[in-house]
This record gives C-alpha cells, structure tokens and sequence, in this order.
C-alpha cells in the first residue's frame, strides 16, 4: 500500500532489465503491475487500473480480456504475485538519458525521488521549467529568470527578471555624469558629484574674493590658475592694500571718536 501515496495511476513506468515477461504487464496500462488484483476470471490487473474501469461501467468490473463480470467478493489482491513482481528487476526509465540504475522493481520509486536523470520542475514560484535534477542547481542559481537575485548595487533582492527594470530607479545604479564628463556615478550621488567634483561643472575662480572674476569648468579653473599665478598675487595684493588703507582709516576715525570722548570727560568732571 505504500505506492499508493504516489496516487498512481497504472502501473510502474519502469523498463524490465531482462526481455519483457508478458505475465508482468497489465493488460490496461501496459506496464508493470502496481498492487495487482486477480479478477474473477483469473486474469490480473492492477489495482487503480480496476478502478478505472468500474467508474467506467457504474461501478462493475469488467475483464478487459474476455469482457467476463467479476464480482467484489471475487476478486482479490494478489499479494504473492504482487512480491513476485516487486522483485524483478528493472532499469530506471531515465535510461536513454544516462542513467545507469537498475535494481528490484519495488526499489524504483525510491530511486526515481534521488535520479539525477529524473526531470524536476523548479521549485521557484512562476517558472514553468523542468530540468534534469542534475542541473537543477544550476537552473536555479544562473538561469532560471524567476530566482531571487540581489541587486549588485543597492544589494536588494528582487526578481532576477525584474533586475533591468530595477536598475532604472536604483538609487545606487552607476549612470553617466549629466554634465557628460564621462565618470559613472551612483544616481543618488549625482548632485554632490556636481556640485563638489565634477570636472565640467562651471564655477568660479577661487579667487574670487579678491576680484578675478573668471568662470569656467573645474577643468579649466586648473589651466586658468595655473596661467594666471601673477595676476592673482597681484589681485590678492591690492586686496591687502585697499584693506590696510581702510584700517588705518578706521584707525583715524576711532582716534577722533575718542579725543572727543576725552573732552567731554574733562569739561564734565574738571
Ligand atoms: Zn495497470
Ligand atoms: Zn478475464
Ligand atoms: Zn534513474
Ligand atoms: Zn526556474
Ligand atoms: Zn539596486
Ligand atoms: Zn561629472
Ligand atoms: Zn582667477
């Protein structure tokens, strides 16, 4: 009875090692008798295929050799026959495929679960594929687009199928500069690349502050402050001049604010 949670249907689908013994095979599914049953008439069959007839005929079985009726209680399973036929021997139906097995009949289910040559389908959910148990594995690790895949950027995983419609809106995905200075950057670090590397990025001298008021790309900033090391000594020494000017100026005026305090003080207090 233990075949029985397969829910087959017929007989063991499993080739005879030696030349096929008629004897063994069902008259209804032509193949190794699963759990036989002795009709009436004495014929055999296996015991699904007898279902399978009597949900034909309203429950009545009819041998499908001599069409004879075989009463329930006339019919019965044929337990020593059914160990003759557990014990034959057989090869694995993957045969044709490489497999190499061959062994008692009753070992075959057994086999089948562990056959490398036996086609699985994937286990992952959607894919309809089914390989060879042997390159499952790989199936599932390389080829199957319905595996769980991380995103080589961000690390999120996703659908492999779905990874180049990730890659659009992936924070992390490497996209060219905007300002095309042929780097790739994360799409989420693409402002502070403009604003803070960028070669082609447009800004202003550093020196600036002092009054040059060349604009350019970072790129040019180099050419330009390298060719205009004189020009902005001497910017950078007017702004120091102008500034020492100021200062004394402002030393004077505060020089004056005070003698003037001074001469209050006194025409207060003398
Ligand atoms: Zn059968
Ligand atoms: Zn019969
Ligand atoms: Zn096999
Ligand atoms: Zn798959
Ligand atoms: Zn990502
Ligand atoms: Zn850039
Ligand atoms: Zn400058």
């Amino acid at each position: 009875m233990e075949h029985r949670s397969m829910q087959r249907i017929g007989g063991y689908d499993a080739p005879f090692l030696n030349d096929f013994i008629e004897d063994y095979e069902c008259p209804v599914c032509k193949m190794a008798f699963c759990e036989p049953i002795q009709t009436q008439c004495g014929h055999r069959l296996c015991l699904t295929c007898s279902e399978e007839i009597k949900k034909c005929n309203k429950g009545v079985l009819i041998c499908p050799l001599d069409k004879k009726v075989s009463k329930p209680d006339k019919t019965f399973p044929d337990k020593a026959f059914e160990r003759a036929v557990q014990h034959l021997q057989v090869k694995c139906k993957n045969f044709m495929k490489n497999c190499r097995w061959t062994g008692d009949l009753r070992l075959i289910d057994n086999h089948l679960e562990n056959c490398k040559y036996q086609e699985v389908s994937c286990p992952n959910e959607l894919c309809t594929a089914s390989v060879l148990r042997k390159e499952l594995m790989e199936h599932m690790e390389t080829d199957c687009i319905f595996r769980l895949a991380n995103c080589q950027y961000c690390y999120l995983e996703i659908l492999y199928l779905e990874m180049q419609d990730h890659y659009d809106i992936c924070k992390y995905f490497p996209v060219d500069c905007v300002n095309q200075c042929s780097i790739k950057v994360p799409r989420k670090k693409m402002f502070s690349h403009i604003s803070n590397d960028c070669a082609h990025t447009i800004v202003d001298c550093q020196y600036f502050n002092v009054g040059c008021n060349f604009k350019g790309t970072r790129n040019e900033q180099d050419i330009h402050a390298s060719s205009s090391t004189h020009n902005h000594l001497s910017m950078a020494m007017s702004k120091v001049i102008a500034l020492e000017t100021k200062i004394s100026l402002m030393e004077e005026e505060m020089e004056q604010k005070f003698n003037v305090l001074e001469r209050k003080f006194d025409a207060i207090f003398s």
